[in-house]
């Protein structure tokens, strides 16, 4: 097992700990529904990028395996 050779008091510890902070998503509006989505990212309510649909949304879509063939 590898053991550190000084202990790391609370203020070296503690200033490597002030850089990692999470950073807030910064969200856009879509272009076709309003909804927000993350910027450079197919919106996940209607499926459009750059007003063009590329994922297309259906209301029923079963991912369950179970009761398939
Ligand atoms: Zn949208």
């Amino acid at each position: 097992m590898a053991v550190q050779q000084n202990k790391v008091s609370k203020s070296r510890r503690n200033n490597r700990r002030a850089h990692d902070a999470l950073v807030a998503v910064n969200p856009n509006e879509c272009s076709n529904c309003g909804e927000l989505k993350r910027p450079h990212h197919v919106c996940p309510s209607c499926g459009h990028y750059d007003d063009r649909e590329v994922v297309a949304m259906t209301d029923d879509a079963d991912f369950d395996d179970e009761d398939a063939a």
